[in-house]
């Protein structure tokens, strides 16, 4: 597990704001990271050659959903994650807690693990820590994240304090199962919206000395506002020489003012599924290509982006392939949207190594 350690190079002077690298046996993630979601080991329409091109470094997979297709055998056989989908870099998987319990119909929960029903074939299928890590183990990404259980907003403190104990004790199940020293196997601190509940979670999960540490549970339907206040409240007990990944965030004011509390890792589905709806990321706004606006708009998309789309393409052009629904429009947008995420992290990254990271973002914190 030596491989995977982190470097702090510079620390904010206002904020708890921090610029380091996480390194893996797969190359360096610099930190402040957005990281790209490839759910069925894509990420929607690119190729891996245009995934890099975006900036990507560590790139997400997902378990539950590989699992049911074309399942983890099938990716082992091709050799790994890495080499079923032709992408180098650094992957984490997540441990398919979150999506047993968002998406699975006829879920039993217990102290042994979950059962639900597949969408797919209608089979059973038991998912327990340890088959959650012997599934990562198998799909062999470098990243892997404990099985966790991802209380609903809202949920009463009960039902949260219950689904935190039992998140502890699968994460100790997940440590024993795991025997995997290339993969790294990351806690999840939960506790929903009950601060000395994340906290004591946080406090057990540090003593566990683990190689990285993620915040789940966010961005399951509270007020964004909440997230903030969540992660000042767990952030500052997680131990300062490990990465800290925020799960499921990706929107700018939650990522700046999250990078403002010390998170250094960041994951969500929200500029693909843009991009399939024909909107693009500008100048933190959310632009619609469809509208008339710019049928004869012969801009590149954003003057100051340096990616693939805004070096070769107009308004114009763009909003024409949305209109007709034509699949590059998707590809093109995708592009854009994840290079100005990633482009939004690396921006504060900077910022911060100067340490002009609280003037220069202001706007966002
Ligand atoms: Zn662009």
């Amino acid at each position: 597990m030596t491989e995977f350690t982190y470097t702090c190079l510079a620390r904010c002077s206002c904020t708890q704001a921090r610029a380091g690298v996480f390194h893996t046996p797969r190359g360096a993630v610099e930190t402040p990271r957005f990281m790209p979601v490839g759910t069925l080991a894509n990420v929607k329409t690119l190729t891996p050659e245009q995934l890099r091109g975006t900036g990507a470094q560590m790139v997400l997979a997902n378990t539950y959903h590989l699992h049911l297709q074309p399942g983890e055998q099938i990716v082992a056989g091709a050799g790994g994650l890495h080499s079923f989908m032709g992408w180098d870099g650094p992957m984490l998987t997540d441990s398919g807690g979150f999506q047993v319990f968002s998406l699975s119909e006829m879920r039993t929960i217990s102290e042994e693990g979950v059962k639900f029903r597949s969408p797919r074939n209608g089979d059973i299928i038991d998912l327990t820590p340890e088959r959650s890590i012997e599934i990562q183990n198998t799909l062999g990404a470098d990243v892997i994240m404990a099985f966790d259980e991802c209380p609903p907003y809202p949920a009463t403190r009960e039902a949260v304090e219950l689904a935190t104990g039992r998140t502890e004790r699968w994460l100790k199940r997940c440590m024993e199962a795991h025997h995997q020293p290339q993969q790294a196997l990351f806690g999840i601190v939960q506790g929903g919206v009950y601060l000395e509940l994340r906290a004591s979670a946080a406090r057990a999960l540090a003593a566990l000395d683990l190689p990285g540490y993620a915040i789940g549970g966010v961005s399951v339907g509270e007020p964004p506002e909440l997230i903030e206040k969540i992660v000042r409240a767990t952030v500052p007990l997680l131990p300062p020489n490990k990465p800290r990944y925020l799960m499921g965030v990706g929107t700018y004011r939650e990522m700046a003012q999250a990078i403002a509390s010390g998170v250094d890792l960041f994951d969500c589905v929200i500029p693909t599924r843009l991009g399939r709806h024909g909107t693009a990321l500008v100048a933190g706004e959310r632009w619609n290509l469809k509208n008339a606006r710019f049928r004869e708009d012969f801009n590149p998309l954003d003057e100051t982006c340096g990616c693939y789309t805004c070096r070769n393409f107009s308004r114009a052009y763009l909003c024409h392939l949305v209109r007709s629904q034509e699949l590059l429009a998707y590809t093109l947008l995708s592009i854009h949207n994840i290079t100005e995420l990633i482009g939004f992290t690396q921006r504060i990254r900077a910022a911060i190594l100067d340490d002009r990271f609280e003037s220069d973002f202001a706007r966002w914190l």
